[in-house]
């Protein structure tokens, strides 16, 4: 049996590429960037004025003229007019070119206007430049914009639009089979016999794959019979990219997962793992395609999935990953067991720190109380006791 610590390490030395494929911008909210994005023109791409007002020449303004006659307009939008007299001004609009000749913007609310002139008060200051955002003073052309990895939110949109991208390179999602095993496990819509229970694992792995923007996901059930597993292995193997068993991979007589996949060819990368939950989880790998197999019970199931399966999946999208992070235990742990203990916990916010608050459960079947905690700590397995205020790794269920 290996260490939590020999588990990533192991994960992290996967590498598979799924791809890159070409979709609208309009889609592309949560995807993972895989280009380079680099401006097109400076930003801004003109002298741009930044107040509604009247555009004039400093030198005029510095000689004591405070009356100017309107020339004309220039409205954002419209190509760039010229002053043609230092005693005239141009009224502008913010986002509009800043004419020719003019080197600073009044403000509309510091003039007086008259039909054909306006007139600024004495009280009223005015500088070089005042109220132009200049050519390129935000970035030239040619700056780096966004890099490869980088998860698109709206921000992002708003700079892919800005340099016209309107379809962009994104990774690839592989294709997910979730595959729930065990005889006991009837349908949701069907009525369960006393000796049966509802199949629960698949919509619990379904959801948080989606979640996690993963919608490429297609569910399956399948009995306990070595038969039929590795027959259907086949087709899982041929269709998938990432196969996320639930069920049959401990020490049962009837666990037939592990063997059946080796026998398909899966080279296995580990089984088992010292924590708890999740002790049996599985994980190998054939070709371009990751096999996991979780352990059955539901909050095994779950804690295995947030803690290996969505941080890989990730990784192997290439997405730029932040730091891990930390939380402080709002209460002392005790686990005198040399496994890593995965324990749900409650987040509460204060002042700004955030602090876990441990989720006593009532073994891995315990759904019930996973719906108080907000996802679960690390305690290390190097470590038997763990004081408040203790900094620990924390897996959210949703972030
Ligand atoms: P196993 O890992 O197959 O030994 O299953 C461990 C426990 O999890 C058993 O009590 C199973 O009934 C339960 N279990 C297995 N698969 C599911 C599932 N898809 N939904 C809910 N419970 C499950
Ligand atoms: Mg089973």
């Amino acid at each position: 049996m290996i260490t939590v610590k020999q588990a990533d390490i192991l994960l992290q030395s996967i590498e598979i590429d799924w791809g890159v494929c070409s979709i609208d911008i309009n889609d592309s909210e949560g995807e993972v960037l895989r280009e380079t994005i680099i401006s097109d023109r400076d930003f801004p791409p003109f002298d741009r004025v930044a107040m509604d007002g009247y555009a004039l020449s400093f030198t005029a303004w510095e000689e004591g003229g405070r009356t100017f006659t309107i020339q004309e307009e220039q409205k954002a939008g419209d190509p760039q007019i010229t002053l043609k007299n230092k005693l005239y001004c141009i009224g502008v609009s913010t986002g509009g070119i800043l004419p020719e000749g003019c080197d600073c913007v009044i403000k509309k609310e510091d003039i007086l206007r008259q039909p054909q002139l306006i007139e600024s008060p004495k009280s009223i200051s005015l500088k070089l430049n005042q109220n132009i955002h200049h050519q390129g003073s935000d970035y030239p052309k040619k700056t780096i914009l966004l890099r490869s990895g980088v998860v698109i939110s709206p921000t992002e949109i708003g700079i892919l639009a800005s340099v016209g991208k309107h379809t962009v390179h994104v990774s690839k999602k592989p294709k997910i089979a979730v595959i729930a095993t065990g005889n006991e496990l009837v349908p949701i819509e069907d009525t369960p016999k006393n000796y049966q229970i509802r199949l629960s694992n698949s919509y619990v792995i379904q959801s948080a794959l989606k979640l996690n923007k993963f919608y490429d996901v297609d569910c399956f059930q399948l009995k306990d019979d070595y038969g039929l597993i590795e027959k259907s292995l086949e087709t899982y193997l041929s269709k998938y990219d990432v196969l996320v068993f639930s069920g049959g991979v401990s020490a049962g007589n009837f666990d037939f997962i592990p063997k059946a996949l080796t026998e398909a060819g899966v080279k296995e990368i580990f089984h088992k793992i010292k924590q708890r939950p999740g002790k049996p989880l599985w994980v190998g790998k054939k070709e371009h395609r990751l096999i996991f197999g979780l352990p059955g019970n539901p909050v095994s199931a779950i804690t295995c999935l947030y803690r290996y399966i969505l941080p890989n999946l990730n990784r192997l999208l290439r997405k730029t990953l932040g730091e891990q992070e930390t939380i402080k235990l709002a209460a002392p742990i005790e686990f005198k067991k040399s496994l890593t203990l995965l324990n749900p916990v409650k987040i509460t916010n204060i002042d700004g720190t955030c602090w876990g608050t441990p989720i006593a459960t009532n073994g891995s079947g315990d759904l019930v109380s996973l719906t108080k905690s907000d996802g679960f700590i690390e305690c290390e397995a190097e470590r038997d006791s763990f004081p408040k205020g203790a900094l620990m790794r924390v897996y959210k269920w949703r972030n």
